[in-house]
């Protein structure tokens, strides 16, 4: 019998995500299921949804939670917005701005890209001239907080560019949201998504998502029928419209529990004191790390708190070897690098529960022991 259950080794997890749960949440998986159409549990959504709004800083009526994690909110956006024949431009500098472009080219979009090496950020001066070879997309993407590299992407001064164009403004802030500061309404972007497992601590495979009412209006003017049957929002969003709603599928409904418990505790901290606790630990963690010899890949004006995108010391041969021992001797858990940077740096995550001083002093603690 006991051979049935999975025992993982309890880790510490300090990596670019999934980040440690709070024992709330984690309790609220295990409250027992009612039917996904049970009016307490429409209730319950509803509170998602208005919990969700506060957190994104916005009033868009069309904001859900898409039942998959951050890359379905991703295809989300880029199938509900994107038609055959349509122009964008996306902007990569790392991994995710591609995954975008991937996503659009499969919608049949034609797709102009704003190419910058990874670790820096998109300047307007980039996006101006790109509005300048394609003065009329539809839509203007960007990573806001880039998680291969740790970059964080400014964003006020693109946003009047692309709304000046006419386009609109579609973001990712899987790993920026509820970590650091982002602001949906002020910061006028269109069409935006993320994910439960990094900042807000919930368990992976959920998807938060918004729509401004410009996107809403760009999707109700499709010619034609939107590509993907499950993400097509004209279907969605009856499913989150309170006591209306229409069955569309069935609610991933434990994973809409601890989604709920870590809303109710992203708002108990107040989001302007978890975003300057995130900023608190990251320049002790900062100041830890580079005290053993570790260097920040990113530029001190664009670097992310929670995400920590380092150069290993100097001297260390295999990166892949001290992470190792990391998890074997001490439970710790920290990425490695992706793509170029694969086995030359490291990324440090310090992400909701896992932004603590206690956590840092276990990496700091191991780190003196294996290095
Ligand atoms: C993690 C991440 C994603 C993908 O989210 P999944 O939940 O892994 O699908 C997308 N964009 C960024 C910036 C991320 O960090």
């Amino acid at each position: 019998m006991s051979n049935s259950l999975f025992n993982p080794t309890p880790r510490i997890l300090m990596g670019p995500g999934p980040s440690d749960a709070h024992p709330r949440v984690l309790k609220a998986m295990a409250t027992p299921l009612i039917g996904h159409l049970d009016p307490e549990f429409v209730q319950l959504m509803d509170e998602v949804k208005e919990m969700v709004q506060q957190t994104f800083i916005t009033k868009n009526h069309l904001t859900f939670v898409v039942s998959a994690p951050g890359s379905a909110g991703m295809e989300t956006c880029l199938v509900n917005l994107l038609e055959p024949g349509d122009e964008c431009i996306i902007c990569i500098n790392g991994v995710f701005g591609g995954r975008m472009v991937d996503i659009a080219e499969r919608c049949g979009a034609k797709v102009h890209k704003v190419e910058t090496p990874w670790g820096e950020v998109t300047t307007p001066a980039q996006v101006k001239a790109a509005l300048g070879q394609c003065p009329k997309p539809k839509l203007v993407a960007l990573v806001h907080a880039e998680t291969s590299t740790g970059a964080c992407q400014p964003m006020k001064e693109i946003s009047d560019l692309v709304h000046n164009a006419g386009a609109l403004l579609m973001v990712d802030a899987v790993t920026s949201y509820c970590g650091v500061p982002l602001k949906v309404d002020e910061w006028n972007i269109d069409a935006i998504y993320t994910g439960t497992q990094k900042c807000l601590s919930a368990p992976p495979g959920l998807s938060p998502v918004s729509f401004s009412d410009a996107a809403v209006k760009a999707l109700e003017n499709r010619k034609t029928k939107v590509q993907s049957w499950f993400l097509d929002l004209t279907l969605v969003k009856n499913y989150w419209s309170g006591a209306k709603r229409a069955y569309h599928h069935t609610a991933p409904v434990s994973s809409i529990y601890a989604l709920h418990e870590a809303l109710s505790i992203v708002l108990e901290e107040g989001l302007e004191n978890r975003w300057e606790r995130h900023q608190r630990v990251h320049q002790y963690l900062k100041s830890e790390l580079e005290g053993l010899g570790f260097r920040y890949l990113v530029k001190e004006e664009h670097r992310l708190p929670n995400l920590n995108a380092v150069y290993l010391p100097k001297g260390i041969e295999d990166e892949g070897k001290v992470r190792r021992q990391l998890l074997d001797d001490f439970n710790i858990e920290v990425g490695g690098g992706l793509g170029a940077f694969a086995g030359k740096i490291w990324r440090v995550g310090i992400m909701g529960e896992s932004c603590t001083y206690n956590h840092v002093n276990m990496l700091v603690g191991a780190l003196k022991q294996v290095l």
